[in-house]
């Protein structure tokens, strides 16, 4: 995963300031009339869908990374070369107060209002599919069906040989795992690392949803983690009408249709809400 490369020239329109209730209402039926002409709606979540429910991102003011410093990039690498002694590492070396802050936030996280609103779209038929770059596995809890977790899911173990992806449930494996029960391969968190490709079989799928859409919601995502955030640039470039919802100006906003500035928490019941009318 790298930094997403230079902006491209905007083709959007201005970004929407946050303003009072009635702009806020009037920006959800912007989007409302978009998502109802659409054939085919794909979803794709970052960081800021997590935070709604107290996980804490890595990147910005308040993330990890800024009070904590810059972990290694190279954790992939390091687990290739030895699986057995990575598992034993995290078992028995003290862990960074980061990743303690970090698991501590996932366990007790629950999904929100947003989450709650991406599924219910979903079984209503406005949304087709949700790709989501949170390992939280919020997504899944909430009840979203047509699902693609492209960073992983931290509650599944995956074969890195043949891709074969074990649930665990609230079951954390303290030593290595047995290898692989279809093919004999080295298993890891289904979470994709630092240095770790994302998974063919998850790319491909991403990238099929990509090129079926016409419209993307783009959701709590600083659109800056590649390869994840290339595919809205893609989408972009294929035709697709791109829609932002997040608190903040990002690299996105140049090349959406609309961006509103709201939380998913309180845009997507509204957006449900909306379009129930
Ligand atoms: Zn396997």
């Amino acid at each position: 995963m790298t930094s997403e490369p230079a902006q491209r020239p905007s083709s959007g329109q201005s970004p929407s300031p946050r303003g009072s209730e009635e702009e806020l209402q009037a920006t959800i039926d912007q989007i409302a009339a978009i998502v109802t002409e659409s054939d085919y709606v794909v979803g794709m979540t970052g960081a800021g869908m997590s935070v709604e429910s107290g996980i804490p991102p890595f990147r910005g003011a308040d993330g990890l990374w800024t009070k904590y410093g810059t972990p290694r990039m190279d954790g992939y690498s390091d687990f290739k070369k030895d699986p057995t002694g990575w598992w034993n590492r995290r078992t028995n070396e003290k862990i960074d107060a980061h990743i303690v802050e970090l698991r501590d936030a996932l366990t007790n996280a629950e999904p929100h209002k947003g989450h709650y609103a991406l599924a219910e779209l979903e079984k209503q038929g406005s949304l087709q599919s949700l790709v989501t770059q949170n390992i939280d596995a919020l997504d899944e809890k909430a009840g979203l069906q047509n699902l693609i977790e492209i960073h992983g899911n931290r509650t599944k173990l995956r074969c890195i040989e043949c891709g074969d992806r074990v649930s665990l449930g609230d079951f954390v494996p303290l030593f290595a795992p047995d290898p692989c029960n279809q093919c004999g391969g080295v298993v890891k968190f289904d979470t994709v690392m630092f240095g770790e490709p994302i998974p063919d079989d998850v790319m491909a799928a991403s990238r099929a949803e990509i090129d079926k859409a016409d419209c993307v919601l783009a959701i709590g995502t600083s659109a800056t983690v590649r390869p994840a955030s290339g595919l809205l640039w893609i989408a972009e470039a294929s035709g697709a009408t791109i829609i932002e919802i997040n608190p903040t100006e990002t690299k996105l906003t140049p090349i959406c249709e609309v961006s509103l500035r709201s939380t998913a928490g309180e845009a997507l019941p509204l957006l449900l809400q909306t379009l129930a009318i």
